[in-house]
């Protein structure tokens, strides 16, 4: 365990964690739904990780194959080369997408993930000789990583304002969040899906034949999990089919279970022309992320001109061995442990003891859908320290990891979360904000 001396000169892997820096919060083991501490205490999961370890933690399976990967072939490159689990990869993740999306790109993040399928869509205009369409748009309280790419099309103001100027041409979509018309909804609300139309809005402000894609997260997450009102995800898919633009699912977290389906996309019922992914993808054992894209964009992006050095994107980790390895293998636990079919049975009892906190002060809204939770908390009126802040880091001091996202907690737990270990977590939340003022 490194001394507060170190730790206070190095550790710094995230800005965020600036508000730690004199008590950082060292882990130093996993497994299932508990951390354990460097003071040996356990700590409850209830963001696994970072909406990414869906499995629960340390999954005997994917960290023998992570280990026997290891010991056969560290690296090979995907630039002109490639290894059988690539393809092995590529297939297996085929295999849950929406029908038709057979073809996966890979990254090794998120971000990177995002960065690659705005350049697909770009690529995919320029091959069909539609040069104009250059235009994203992204949606207001979104997030879609911290590459430059990301960030212009990400819609929560204080991650872009102090690293402008962004990409030109983009725009966003209004968020679809109006606590007077949605609070305390269940799952999908019913109010909201006009809100679609604004995209209408912007194809007549800026030329339809301008804008090569829309990106959306099709349940917004670090902006403070805000499930899509019924029928605004199909308004979106329509508009798009109308202009001839892209619709790009970001699936970083609804990818891999979260809602009780493989994607959002078949969760909603709605195909996107491309969904991005990572965090589950491995059930965050190791890095890992990629774009899931179907035929049309696919063909024309791999067809691209004939000297394929000009139209060139790839990364020296694209389909590392081990990301491999831990896929695969992350995708056998899914299956053989019923981990989707696991939320969906858990996502009842989940929405009811979310919406069991409904009444505690100062809780203005709740929101649930799938294994994913909001419990939204007023602002002080003097703009003092924020409250979803004080009451994460209460729960951590009672043995529970939860997450602040703006006013609002957010809950993200391992699919794997028993019905008492869903007790303890609201009970926790409950106490804590029954003390909290
Ligand atoms: N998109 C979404 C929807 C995300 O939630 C995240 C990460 N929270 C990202 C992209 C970026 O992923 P990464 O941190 O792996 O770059």
């Amino acid at each position: 365990v490194p001394n507060q001396s170190e730790m206070e000169s190095y550790w710094l892997p995230f800005t965020a964690n600036r508000q730690f820096k004199a008590n950082p919060r060292l882990f130093v083991g996993a497994d299932g739904m508990y951390y354990t501490a460097a003071d040996g205490q356990r700590i409850l999961d209830g963001m696994a990780g970072l909406w990414c370890v869906n499995a629960g933690h340390n999954q005997r399976p994917i960290v023998e194959a992570i280990k026997h990967a290891a010991e056969r072939l560290d690296y090979v490159s995907s630039f002109q080369m490639a290894h059988p689990l690539a393809f092995e990869a590529a297939s297996r993740i085929a295999s849950i997408a929406p029908a038709g999306m057979d073809h996966v790109f890979f990254a090794n993040s998120g971000s990177e993930a995002v960065d690659t399928a705005l350049k697909i869509a770009r690529a995919y205009f320029r091959v069909k000789g539609e040069v104009g369409r250059t235009r994203f748009i992204g949606r207001a309280k979104g997030y879609h990583g911290m590459g430059w790419g990301g960030l212009s099309v990400a819609g929560i103001g204080r991650h872009r304002k102090d690293f402008g100027p962004l990409l030109p041409e983009t725009d966003h979509l209004p968020h679809t969040l109006d606590l007077a018309h949605t609070a305390f909804s269940r799952g999908q609300p019913a109010w909201g899906a006009h809100l679609a139309d604004e995209l209408e809005a912007l194809a007549q402000i800026h030329d339809p034949s301008s804008i090569a894609a829309v990106i959306i997260e099709p349940v917004t997450g670090s902006g403070g999990v805000l499930p899509p009102p019924q029928g605004y995800l199909e308004r979106l898919r329509a508009i798009c089919d109308r202009h001839g633009i892209l619709l790009i699912f970001d699936e970083v977290i609804t990818g891999f279970g979260r809602l009780g389906a493989p994607f959002a996309a078949q969760a909603f019922g709605v195909t996107p022309d491309l969904i991005t992914c990572a965090k589950g993808m491995t059930n965050g054992a190791v890095p890992m992320g990629g774009v899931i894209a179907g035929d049309k964009v696919w063909n024309a992006f791999m067809a691209g001109p004939e000297n394929m050095i000009e139209l060139f994107h790839g990364y020296t980790y694209s389909g590392h061995p081990l990301a491999c390895a831990a896929s695969i293998a992350t995708l056998d636990v899914y299956r053989d442990q019923d981990i989707f079919e696991r939320a969906a049975r858990t996502a009842p009892l989940w929405e009811a003891a979310a919406h069991a906190l409904k009444g505690l002060p100062n809780v203005i809204d709740i929101r649930n859908i799938g294994l994913l939770a909001a419990i939204e908390l007023a602002p002080r009126p003097d703009g003092g320290a924020v409250r979803a802040i004080e009451a994460a880091n209460r729960c951590f001091d009672e043995g529970v990891l939860v997450r602040s996202a703006g006013d609002a907690l957010v809950l993200s737990p391992p699919l794997v979360i028993s019905d008492a270990e869903i007790e303890r977590l609201f009970a926790t939340i409950a106490r804590v904000l029954k003390l909290l003022q």
